[in-house]
């Protein structure tokens, strides 16, 4: 059997000042196949049952287990241990983000934010009786945008969240640039004012921490690229596409 060593930033607002965090180290056994979120498992019924974190399906689409393994961030559910290549595990709740207790973190702002841009299809005209089709070219747009899992990886990693509390966020964005190539959606006008703003496109600058920061291997930077686009030519030709 081997073994390996979790080391994990632990916070409870019961016991710690607030901001003063600690770092604890448990011993898991395993035989060779280990996610990190089943060895925090392990610690939960067999080493410390306070150790708080957030899980939901053990899949990797849900995107609740998002963490800051090793310094990269990971969903702990796809991050087996053996592709760390070592036997010392750090694991942290996503940086910049209010905790709540050990690695989990408030995510109140960032549903928020991402309620706030409507991710829902607005229509203007009657339901229609069947199904609304794309064709192969309208459904091609939406492949990259609907794989978020709103993990919040990207908006924990994005400078202009962290110097700017209203500033949407690279997520928000992400869902609003979904629903602008949406052929099916009608409320491009409505959408408009959401992010085409000081809060939205132009609060961003372009670092592209993001990109590396998606478990998913998303480009919310593409999708915001798109939608500063789309407001020139708004402007310029009074429509999008
Ligand atoms: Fe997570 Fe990627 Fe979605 Fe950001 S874009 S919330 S990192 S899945």
């Amino acid at each position: 059997m081997r073994t390996v060593t979790f080391h994990i930033k632990r916070y409870d607002p019961a016991h710690d000042a607030e901001g003063s965090t600690r770092v604890q180290s448990y011993e898991i056994p395993h035989a060779g196949q280990l996610t990190v979120l089943e060895g925090l498992f392990y610690i939960q019924e067999n080493l410390d049952a306070s150790l708080a974190f957030r899980y939901c399906c053990r899949a990797s689409i849900c995107g609740s287990c998002a963490m800051y393994i090793n310094g990269r961030y990971r969903l702990a559910c796809q991050t087996n241990v053996l592709h760390l290549h070592t036997d010392e595990v750090r694991i942290e709740p996503l940086p910049h983000m209010p905790l709540v207790k050990d690695l989990v973190c408030d995510m109140t702002d960032f549903f928020a934010k991402y309620e706030y841009i409507r991710p829902w299809l607005m229509r203007s005209s009657e339901a229609p009786a069947k199904e609304i089709l794309q064709s192969p070219a309208d459904r091609h747009k939406l492949n990259m945008p609907i794989d978020c899992i709103l993990c919040g990886c990207c908006y924990s990693s994005c400078p202009s969240v962290w110097g700017e509390d209203h500033y949407l966020g690279p997520h928000a964005l992400l869902w609003a640039y979904r629903f602008e190539v949406d052929s099916r959606d009608e409320a491009r006008k409505e959408r408009l004012p959401m992010w085409d703003n000081e809060r939205g496109v132009y609060r961003r600058h372009t670092i592209t921490n993001c990109i590396e920061a998606c478990p998913k291997e998303l480009n919310p930077t593409e999708g915001i690229q798109w939608l500063k686009m789309a407001a020139v030519r708004r402007r310029l030709f009074g429509k999008s596409r």
